[in-house]
């Protein structure tokens, strides 16, 4: 049951972190405006079961007004707000909680502060927090850590254990950027998804250009052609294109199921799955966007 919708606010950051899934950045486009959100909240209503909100991105503090708003108009439709940020406006505590205070007539259940030495400033994070405790706020840091080998990794092509350290997802710009000099292992020990609920998602991202996300790039529809409603009644895990070879036998299966050419090793399942996911782009278009997420800005 749908619980959740997370809005991917825009897709601009002060930041071009190499960890970021979404390929985000100060150049990237597709921003939400005011419109845009309150029709899908309107749907998030319809649907009945949706209790929180996160208001995400990219960076939705760049967009402060329109996100003050969207959170004000999820407030008065009763969903309980969260917000991601990494808190690039904390230039000092003080000011800090200039930013954090017109949330406070909110019903914030949630200010998650990207905390760590992959994103740009530990300061800043570290004054958003000391702010938002003052002010009551539930808050907490998002700590990412830099993928490390582990001393004990499996060789390439062995049945393995994990054999990189760290909590980043390889995928989007982490994909491409930090998996270099990282550990592989053959493509046969990736036959699961290991983090998402494919099956019966309990919470979605929304885009600004209305891809419904389970996962980030991998759609099950589009909420500006379709309604919510529609879309979650109409998913069938097993008939989706991507999802459906996914929950049969992973990003080995979906390699193998479309014939796409397969490397020697990756470093894990999302690895995989997101190069296997981005060779197939031209082919699913509907069901693989927007492209921007992949790295690039065409199905190619
Ligand atoms: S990238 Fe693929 S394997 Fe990883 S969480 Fe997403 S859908 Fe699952």
């Amino acid at each position: 049951m749908l619980k959740g919708i997370h809005f991917l606010l825009t897709y601009k950051c002060t930041y071009e972190c190499d960890h970021c899934f979404l390929y985000c950045g100060p150049h990237e486009k597709g921003t939400f405006t005011l419109k845009n959100v309150e029709a899908v909240l309107e749907q998030a209503g319809d649907l009945g079961t949706v209790k929180t909100i996160y208001l995400e991105g990219g960076e939705p503090f760049l967009f402060y007004p329109m996100m003050l708003e969207s959170a004000r108009r999820a407030d008065e439709m009763g969903f309980k707000i969260g917000f991601v940020t990494n808190a690039y406006w904390a230039t000092s505590e003080e000011d800090a909680e200039l930013w954090l205070k017109p949330l406070l007539e909110l019903n914030i259940s949630d200010l998650s502060i990207s905390d760590d030495e992959l994103h740009g400033s530990p300061d800043a994070a570290g004054n958003a927090l000391r702010a938002a405790k003052k002010l009551g706020f539930a808050s907490g840091s998002i700590c990412i850590e830099k993928p490390v080998t582990l001393a004990n990794q499996s060789e390439s092509g062995q049945k393995g254990e994990p054999v990189v350290g760290g909590d980043v997802l390889f995928k989007g710009r982490a994909a491409d950027k930090l998996t270099e000099n990282l550990p592989r292992i053959s493509y046969k020990n990736f036959k699961e998804c290991p983090h998402e609920e494919l099956v019966s998602p309990g919470r979605v991202h929304v885009d600004p250009y209305g891809n419904v996300m389970l996962c980030q790039g991998l759609c099950i529809g589009n909420l500006f052609q379709k309604p919510l409603s529609d879309i979650m009644k109409d998913y069938d895990h097993s008939n989706h294109p991507i999802c459906g070879p996914l929950l049969s036998g992973g990003p080995a299966r979906l390699a193998e199921k479309y014939g796409v050419e397969i490397e020697s090793g990756y470093v894990d399942a999302c690895h995989m799955c997101f190069l296997v996911r981005r060779a197939l782009l031209k082919r699913f278009p509907q069901f693989l966007a927007p492209p921007q997420v992949y790295g690039t800005t065409e199905n190619e």
